[in-house]
């Protein structure tokens, strides 16, 4: 009987797969962007919170190795990511990250640090923090919409712009601290299918800020982070997050009226695509249990498509700029939850990016 128990345990437990979560912080302060920064209490709180949990905190250059060679990923780990070098970051990390011993990730535009703009860390900070323990990544060259082509520019004439920046930023930030692991985080988190392509060309992994945890089905062109800061990141909305289960799923597609896109950047006037998901198959995940959000929107309903897969289309207008569908269901761990964020972008009238 014990041992039939342990088998229906095992079998309930084998269902949940690893899961590694990416923490995404902007500005560490009271004095900043209320959208893109969290108070220092507020930080030291989820540190706080990541250390009772026992998770083991990562590099997030291991989690990429990991993920690139197949391997699996350890289950309950972290990865601690700043955004932008902002010199706010600096006591942040010395108060609650190198205490504990623990890595960490600042992405930076080097253009941004080379000009010596106020609120920004230098490359002799950068350095210092490198010396703590930090890895330094690429976060493009100059902080631009990468995915935005210039007028008339042709696809290829982009994508040889993209290369270039790159690898330029990529170059720089090796030349001022010897760092080079071929991790790039989008700035907005925007990227198209496109550049994916360069990317692996030239060896390069990229996290996105599309929300979710990452699994071994986690594609390494775009992985997903939880970014904090603004309504996000209270202590509630953390303690959730960071104990968040990758979803398994194996495809996505976009659909305007049936029609399949092939990008998820969308024209002015464009309405919220139809989002189909394909879990993979025994995943474990309960379809029925599906809950879907799109920004703005809240809950909208979810259309089961078969055993493994299911839909979902928003009953509102989508809003110009960065939306999200954000997928979430319930696993046999308490409190924990699978999720899954499609991101969608649409152009503003003058077909500009939103900032
Ligand atoms: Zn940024």
């Amino acid at each position: 009987m014990l041992r039939l128990l342990m088998i229906i345990v095992g079998t309930l437990l084998s269902t949940t797969v690893n899961s590694a979560v990416i923490l995404q912080y902007h500005h560490v302060s009271n004095d900043t962007p209320a959208s893109t920064s969290i108070s220092p209490e507020m930080f030291a709180a989820h540190m706080a919170y990541v250390e009772e949990l026992g998770y083991e905190v990562v590099p997030l250059s291991e989690l990429v190795v990991s993920l690139r060679n197949g391997n699996a990923i350890a289950d309950d780990v972290v990865a601690i990511t700043f955004d932008d070098g902002y010199a706010d970051n600096m006591a942040a990390i010395k108060s609650e990250i190198v205490p504990r011993d623990w890595p960490f990730t600042i992405f930076v535009p080097p253009l941004l640090i080379d000009q010596r703009l106020h609120g920004y860390m230098s490359w002799d900070e950068l350095n210092e923090l490198k010396r703590l323990g930090g890895e330094l990544s690429n976060h493009s060259w100059e902080h631009n919409h990468l995915a935005a082509k210039l007028p008339n520019e042709s696809d290829e004439a982009w994508l040889t712009r993209f290369r270039e920046d790159l690898l330029k930023a990529e170059a720089r930030i090796e030349e001022m601290t010897g760092e080079s692991n071929r991790i790039l985080a989008y700035p907005y988190g925007e990227f198209s299918p496109q550049m994916l392509e360069v990317l692996s060309e030239e060896g390069f992994a990229a996290v996105g800020q599309q929300s979710g945890a990452v699994g071994e089905l986690s594609e390494l062109g775009h992985l997903p982070r939880f970014p904090f800061g603004g309504p996000y990141g209270t202590v509630e909305d953390f303690h959730t997050k960071v104990r968040t289960l990758a979803m398994p799923v194996e495809s996505v597609v976009l659909k305007n009226k049936g029609e399949v896109l092939t990008s998820h950047i969308l024209e002015y006037g464009s309405a919220w695509p139809q989002a189909h998901l394909t879990l993979q198959e025994g995943s474990g995940v309960d379809i029925s249990g599906i809950n879907c959000f799109a920004s703005g929107l809240g809950v909208q309903a979810v259309t089961s498509d078969g055993e493994h897969s299911f839909s979902v289309l928003a009953d509102g207008a989508l809003q110009v700029g960065r939306s999200r569908y954000n997928c979430t269901a319930g696993s046999n761990q308490r409190h924990r939850f699978y999720w899954f964020s499609v991101p969608v972008v649409q152009l503003s009238a003058e077909g500009s990016w939103v900032d």
